[in-house]
C-alpha cells in the first residue's frame, strides 16, 4: 500500500497540515510522515489540541519502531501538561491501530521493521515480500508478539 500509492499518502499528509495549519509553525509538512491508517487518529488528536486554546507548535510527526511519535510544545506553561497527555494517549492508541488501514492491530516484529498492523495487512505485507514468509508462519503458529510482549495490550 505504502509502495503503491505514495502520492495519495503524501497528499493525505499535506492535507492534514493544511487543515491544522496554525499548529505547524513555519516548517509546515516537511517533518510530517505517517501511513494512512493513522490519519483519522491524528485528525482527532489535532482537533483536541486545537481545542486546548493555547498556541501549540508541532515540529514533527513520524513513525518509529511501529509507534507514532509526535514532537510538539505549547507556548507558555498552561497547556504543556494537557498537550503531553493528549499526545501520549494518541501514541498509545496508534500502537494498537493498523498503520495501513486503521483497523485494530498491534506492533509486529515479524517484518524486517517494526510496524503496527492488523492481521490482514500483515499478511498482505508478507505476500508483497516473500522473504518475510517466516513472519506468516510464526503468525499461524501463534508466535506473534502477543506472546512476546512487544505490543501493549492495555484495556482502556
Ligand atoms: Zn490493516
Amino acid at each position: 500500500m505504502i509502495d503503491d500509492n505514495w502520492k495519495e499518502v503524501r497528499e493525505l499528509r499535506i492535507k492534514l497540515v493544511e487543515d491544522f495549519r496554525e499548529l505547524f509553525g513555519d516548517r509546515g509538512a516537511r517533518d510530517v510522515s505517517y501511513s494512512p491508517g493513522w490519519d483519522e487518529l491524528l485528525r482527532g488528536l489535532l482537533t483536541q489540541i486545537r481545542e486546548l486554546g493555547v498556541p501549540v507548535c508541532i515540529s514533527q510527526i513520524k513513525e518509529k519502531f511501529g509507534w507514532l511519535r509526535i514532537y510538539a510544545h505549547a507556548e507558555g506553561t498552561g497547556g504543556s501538561a494537557k498537550l503531553d497527555e493528549l499526545i501520549n494517549a494518541a501514541e498509545l492508541k496508534a500502537s494498537r491501530t493498523c498503520e495501513e488501514c486503521g483497523k485494530e492491530g498491534h506492533v509486529r516484529k515479524q517484518l524486517y521493521w517494526l510496524k503496527a498492523l492488523c492481521d490482514e495487512c500483515l499478511q498482505a505485507a508478507v505476500a508483497r515480500n516473500p522473504k518475510c514468509i517466516r513472519a506468516m508462519t510464526e503468525e499461524f503458529y501463534g508466535l506473534d508478539n502477543r506472546e512476546s510482549g512487544v505490543d501493549t495490550p492495555v484495556d482502556s
